[in-house]
């Protein structure tokens, strides 16, 4: 058996208290292709913690079969720092209380370690041992980050873990949401395989990586040596499992099959047969996604659900004016910018003037596409 779980201790937040992170690794170090999974990197979307424990189950079927052909490294718990983030008895994940911002955002970038990697490869090595020689860099730089913080700790953890791997994904949720996938646009084939295999029907296609989210920490790298011809050695992307409620068994269970169905056709595990779902994709880049802001303060009541098509200029809810001196007259609608599929939603009803409250896949780049480049703070 290969399968072990190992503790490792973070730094301690305050006197008398401890945190530590969870690792399950499958497979052997160095055979076959190297997966790493999280969960809950963002402390407050849950879907994805429920569907690594049911993953981790087949996985050990899995093993005692010997379908285990790769590495898998999985943390079923990404963020201890941001779970324990509650107030008034709602844990509010995905900022960190330190003031050191959203947790995924801002992680470091080591293009410099694989651009250095690459000056010391000789010629004549094949793209594989290339590829091994600047996945070791990577390692070794991520092994070398700064631990200052608690936060500093866990990002240096948490890429020293994958850093190396083939396949990275990071799964999160939305508020309210369709599964959706967000992918680099030149690791598009790939992404549709695992939108495929995940049943997952909306894929996301990002042309740069922007604000540094984990997803894009692991394949900055790569874009910095292509020049040198040096295929990336890493598909990385995020993965969306429907909205922050949606945390169930059933669903999880399914999702697990989804992630076991993709691993079986990269060769990672063998031995597991399933069939996918039928699933429509659509895709659309990031900048054609209409990231709807409130035009008021009230109350949303919703005229379009999850799913629905749109087109440009309708009307997919309202917002209802609470200082009204008639209600009648108190509703004002919210606007489709672009024609395209209704996959997000806000999950609370009471929103501010300017928050965002859906997000449409769209047919068409928006001119006015907010902050960063990524859809949400
Ligand atoms: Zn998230």
């Amino acid at each position: 058996m290969t399968h072990t779980v190992s503790k490792i201790p973070l730094l301690s937040p305050t006197p008398g208290t401890e945190r530590h992170l969870k690792i399950h690794r499958f497979g052997q170090q160095g055979v076959g292709l190297k997966v790493y999974i999280q969960a809950a990197l963002h402390a407050d979307e849950w879907p994805g913690l429920l569907t690594l424990q049911h993953l981790i189950g087949v996985l050990k079927k899995v093993e005692q079969n010997d379908g285990i052909k790769g590495e898998i490294v999985l943390v079923p718990y990404a963020n201890p720092i941001g779970m324990d983030q509650r107030v008034n008895g709602v844990v509010l994940g995905r900022h960190s209380f330190s003031g050191q911002g959203n947790y995924n955002r801002n992680w470091p970038d080591l293009s410099v370690m694989a651009e250095e990697a690459v000056m010391n490869i000789k010629p004549e090595a094949s793209i594989k041992q290339k590829q091994a020689s600047i996945k070791k860099a990577l390692k070794t730089g991520a092994n070398l980050l700064p631990k200052m913080t608690p936060l500093d700790e866990l990002k240096a953890v948490l890429l020293s873990e994958s850093i190396d791997s083939d396949i990275v994904l990071d799964v999160h949720c939305d508020s309210e949401a369709l599964p959706h996938i967000y992918c680099n646009k030149k690791q598009l084939s790939e992404s549709l395989e695992l939108a495929y295999d995940m049943a997952c029907p909306v894929l996301l296609i990002e042309d740069m990586p922007e604000g540094d989210p984990f997803d894009s920490a692991q394949i900055k790298p790569w874009l910095a040596v292509e020049k040198s011809g040096i295929p990336s050695g890493c598909h990385s992307v995020t993965l969306e499992l429907r909205g922050q409620s949606d945390v169930s068994d059933s669903l999880a269970i399914s999702d697990a099959l989804g992630i076991v169905r993709f691993l079986s056709r990269r060769g990672v595990i063998d031995g597991v047969t399933s069939e996918a779902p039928e699933v429509k994709i659509h895709q659309s880049n990031l900048a054609a996604v209409d990231s709807v802001r409130s035009p008021a303060s009230g109350i949303v009541v919703w005229e379009k659900e999850l799913g629905d098509s749109v087109t440009k200029d309708e009307t997919i809810a309202h917002i209802v004016d609470l200082d009204a001196d008639d209600p009648s007259l108190g509703r004002l609608p919210v606007v489709a910018r672009s024609s395209g599929l209704l996959f997000s939603r806000q999950r609370d009803a009471l929103v501010s003037h300017g928050d965002r409250i859906a997000k449409i896949a769209g047919d068409s780049i928006l001119e006015n596409i907010y902050g960063d480049g990524l859809l949400a703070l």
